[in-house]
């Protein structure tokens, strides 16, 4: 696991400022969400975190480094992206996309210093992708396809998950076993995660700190019972919900109203 020092970021497309102002440390070994309504700068701060975007102020640091200075191959084995559409290639099978995981680790041969093939088995069964093993892509439907791609990230065997909302098309049933997958393979190889995810109270079950963005600022920092507050949800979501300890433990949970409604 490992951590990530950001100072004073910032980005902005054309003339439109859609970060600003981020001071931030990603803690080794914590989960961090990343909340914020429709277009407050989650995904553009993701795609900064992983390299893909270029700050145009400021400076992110990984493991005491500036971001900047990792080739594409050193990064790839610190850190693994799930991108919001995470689409894996089509026409390869589920077993071939979770093996790409393996490319940053391979000489031009494909080679690998060591046997990691028992790693894929096991991401395969982790997932419960053997049975889908032989498919191609194309024909899973998209919750598979969701796995299919954590799999080949985990296959990195990143110190550092990005997820960009990684359960927007399921299921509450597969939105609560993929979180609960990341978590324990979190917890059992030692890495840190950094996710956006719009649900919430899955966010407050799951994440040690959330940062809350509006309109590109970061509007609070902290744990789950520090961020959900009731009127500073309402200044960012601009409708003020109900904030209530979960049954199973306490952690915040928020309910909605609507004005004047009672029944
Ligand atoms: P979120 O993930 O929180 O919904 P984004 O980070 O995707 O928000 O986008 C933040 C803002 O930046 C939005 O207004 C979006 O339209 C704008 N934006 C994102 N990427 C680009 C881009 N490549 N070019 C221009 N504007 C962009
Ligand atoms: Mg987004």
């Amino acid at each position: 696991m490992t951590g990530m020092m950001i100072k004073e970021l910032g980005k902005s497309f054309g003339a439109r400022t859609v970060l600003q102002g981020i001071d931030l440390e990603v803690r080794a070994g914590e989960w961090l969400g990343i909340l914020g309504p429709n277009g407050s700068g989650k995904s553009t701060l993701l795609h900064m975190l992983s390299g893909v975007e270029t700050p145009d102020r400021g400076g992110i640091e990984l493991e005491g480094r500036p971001l900047a200075g990792y080739s594409r191959r050193e990064l790839a084995r610190l850190l693994a992206v799930l991108p919001q559409d995470a689409l894996p290639p089509l026409g390869f099978t589920v077993r071939e996309i979770v093996e790409m995981g393996r490319y940053p680790y391979q000489n031009w041969l494909g080679d690998e210093k060591e046997d990691r093939s028992a790693l894929v088995e096991r991401i395969l069964s982790w997932l419960k992708l053997e049975e889908l093993q032989e498919r191609t892509v194309d024909a899973l439907s998209g919750g598979e396809r969701q796995r299919v791609a954590l799999g080949r990230a985990l296959a990195q065997e990143p110190k550092l998950l990005l997820l960009d909302e990684p359960t927007t098309f399921l299921d509450i049933g597969y939105q609560l076993e993929m979180l609960e997958r990341i978590d324990r393979w979190k917890e059992e190889c030692g890495m840190t995660v950094v996710s956006v995810l719009h649900d919430l109270n899955l966010a407050s079950m799951f994440c040690d700190r959330l940062l809350l963005l509006h309109e590109g600022r970061i509007r609070g920092i902290g744990t789950p019972e520090e961020v959900l507050q009731p009127e500073g949800l309402e200044q960012v979501y601009g409708t003020r919900p109900y904030v209530l300890p979960h049954p199973d433990g306490g952690v915040p949970q928020i309910l909605l109203g609507r004005e004047g409604w009672r029944r």
